[in-house]
């Protein structure tokens, strides 16, 4: 028996010798062939070019025939288009949507949440996302992403939230709120209504305190909230400005982007005069500024100040049709959602557990029927289409951002949503090259990503997509996906759909 074992493992040594000599040139080159090059760099798509990876990286992209080692995998790229693949800078890996809030302790749901776990990164590539940028969730959620075999490039930005502010403030039972979040900032003009917990040491919850353990983690930026509450609510407490400042001149010192969820002009006017890098939501509630159609003088003048400013932005529209579809008869039917969403979870959405989250939004409305429930998300949602093509028509860079999930709501679904924010963008009337560049060079460029990701170029991390159709030309390209390419290794699209147990 020990023998045996002996020669089986000198078998393995001399195989894995064998393997270790012969492997990397084999499996680390790919060539693709004769393929149209779409990138942001160049001003036209080029024909006929042939691209060398090597080792997860891009060797060249030339007209000339490549050379590559012999094993090399080689692609035919003839009618096919090949472009990066697509960033979403703004998604929450660790939520299942629809899911309700702190489940941990439900066993029915873990099995759920499992499948959903091992499905969710493969939904983002499966719609051509290969690198997203993952806003306020657990390191343990991050960490079991990046543990799936097969997931797009993970980053990550801190959250910094104000003492019994939004998101914890939806969290009644205040010792789980403060466990939830315990990287709270104290803002000591909110003390009387909002004062310190008790046995919270204050020197640990500064502004400086609180960013400077953030950024000892890996995070490229802090995200903060100034969000005073949803519709005519507005008694959940926010940073007032000099703690902004601070924030503001902590996150520089550190060389960190300050990003802010703010979707209330009132609640952006606070955000773009403390000079944010980048609103992690578009302008969607203008309050006394609604009108019917068009972009009113108020709205129109912060929307230009954003563009003079250079503040990223991300319209983010999905988080409202996201709500819309709660109400709309065909959400779970639609056959996208078979490819994205584990069997399981599909199921579930349809039992009455599964429709929590819709019958509460339905009695926050006074119980009205469906149909008036999503006209009047679709109508909030017109807003944000409006500013979104007025900063367009300014040639601001967009960012894509597609916010999954942004509430507990089936309505927003990996991947999908990346897509469906792509179509809506279109829908405002945002040309297609823009909604091109959104997903690709603006985000790499705004988080300090354009050395690796953004174009089809010589050095970058072969994160590609080979489409059969040109996204320059169509949306139906985003749906086309042949193949995805991750750091060099090709995907057939097909794989990548959730399984159907
Ligand atoms: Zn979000």
């Amino acid at each position: 028996m020990k023998g045996n074992q002996q020669v089986a493992g000198m078998i393995c040594l001399a195989f894995g010798l064998l393997s270790a000599m012969v492997a990397p040139a084999r499996a680390a080159e790919l060539v693709i062939e004769q393929v149209t090059v779409v990138s942001p760099q160049l001003a036209a798509p080029q024909l006929k070019q042939n691209v060398l990876i090597r080792d997860g990286r891009i060797v060249s992209v030339s007209p000339k025939p490549v050379s590559a080692a012999t094993g090399a995998t080689r692609i035919d790229g003839k009618g096919k288009f090949l472009t990066p693949g697509l960033m979403d800078s703004h998604v929450h890996v660790g939520e299942v949507p629809g899911f309700p809030l702190l489940t941990d302790a439900d066993p029915a749901l873990s099995a759920i949440r499992d499948a959903y776990t091992r499905q969710q990164p493969r939904s983002y590539l499966y719609y051509g996302v290969t690198q997203v940028l993952n806003l306020l969730s657990s390191s343990e959620a991050a960490a079991a992403f990046e543990v799936q075999p097969q997931h797009p490039d993970l980053y990550r930005c801190g959250a910094a939230v104000v003492l019994d502010g939004y998101p914890t403030a939806f969290i009644e039972d205040k010792a789980v709120r403060y466990k939830a979040m315990p990287d709270y900032i104290y803002e000591p003009a909110n003390a009387a209504k909002h004062p310190l917990p008790a046995g919270a040491d204050p020197a640990q919850h500064t502004p400086e305190a609180i960013i400077g353990k953030l950024a000892t983690s890996d995070v490229r930026c802090i995200k903060i909230f100034i969000e005073d509450g949803f519709g005519p609510a507005s008694d959940w407490p926010i940073m007032s400005k000099e703690t902004l400042q601070r924030v503001r001149a902590e996150t520089r010192k550190r060389g960190l982007l300050l990003i802010a969820h703010a979707n209330a002009i009132d609640m952006q006017r606070i955000a773009v005069e403390a000079q944010v890098d980048v609103l992690a939501h578009g302008l969607w509630n203008w309050n006394e500024y609604s009108t019917d159609q068009g972009v009113p003088p108020v709205i129109a003048a912060h929307l230009r100040e954003i563009h003079a400013k250079k503040i990223g932005y991300q319209p983010t529209l999905r988080v409202i049709a996201g709500l819309a579809d709660l109400f709309r008869e065909d959400t779970l039917k639609d056959p996208a959602y078979a490819k994205v969403v584990p069997p399981a979870l599909l199921a579930w959405y349809s039992t009455p557990a599964g429709q929590w989250f819709k019958e509460e939004m339905r009695k926050g409305m006074g119980g009205v029927p469906d149909l008036k429930a999503m006209h009047t998300y679709m109508v909030i949602s017109s807003y944000g289409m409006r500013a979104t093509k007025y900063l367009s028509d300014l040639g601001h860079p967009l960012l894509l951002g597609s916010d999954t999930p942004s509430a507990p709501t089936f309505g927003a679904q990996p991947g999908y949503d990346t897509y469906r924010e792509m179509r809506m963008m279109a829908q405002s009337g945002v040309p297609l090259p823009a909604i091109f560049r959104a997903g690709t060079i603006n985000n790499a460029r705004q988080f300090g990503l354009d050395k690796d990701y953004g174009t089809v170029e010589a050095g970058k991390v072969a994160n590609l997509l080979l489409l059969t159709a040109n996204p320059l030309e169509t949306m139906r390209a985003w749906t086309s996906i042949d193949r995805v390419i991750l750091r060099g290794s090709a995907i057939k699209r097909e794989s990548l759909a959730a399984p159907r147990e």
